[in-house]
């Protein structure tokens, strides 16, 4: 009967943090994900939400150099050594819709929502 009743309240508390854990990941739209990328090859991934102070991310390549802003409401390029300097002057991303390209570079950083299930989780 004691068995009984312990298992009732482990199982209990077990399906209550199911559904917490189901509802917040479902309701919280705003998690991003900052991807970049450098000739088609992803090097580096941040997740934008977890960040509690804006953090730069230096890119150095064959003497070319990049450096990115990332803060937890978006990306944006703050220095770059490319001749037309486009990356820098796109100015801060918020949204996936339109990635940061340094194209003399080969640099692109894209925001992704954490809300859309990841491939390799779904790989595994
Ligand atoms: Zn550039």
């Amino acid at each position: 009967m004691k068995t009984r009743y312990w298992i009732l309240l482990l199982s209990g508390i077990f399906l209550l943090s199911c559904l917490c854990l189901y509802l917040f990941s479902s309701l919280a739209p705003n998690t991003l994900t900052a991807e970049i990328y450098r000739d088609g090859i992803l090097i580096e991934t941040v997740s934008l939400s977890t960040l509690t102070e804006p953090v730069t991310r230096e890119v150095l390549h064959q003497g070319m150099q990049n450096r990115i802003l990332l803060e937890q409401d978006g990306v944006s390029m703050i220095f770059a050594t490319c001749p037309d300097n486009l990356c820098v002057k796109q100015g801060k991303i918020k949204n996936s819709l339109f990635p940061i390209v340094c194209l003399p570079h080969g640099i692109v950083i894209r925001l992704r929502g954490d809300t859309s299930p990841k491939p390799d989780a779904i790989a595994r």
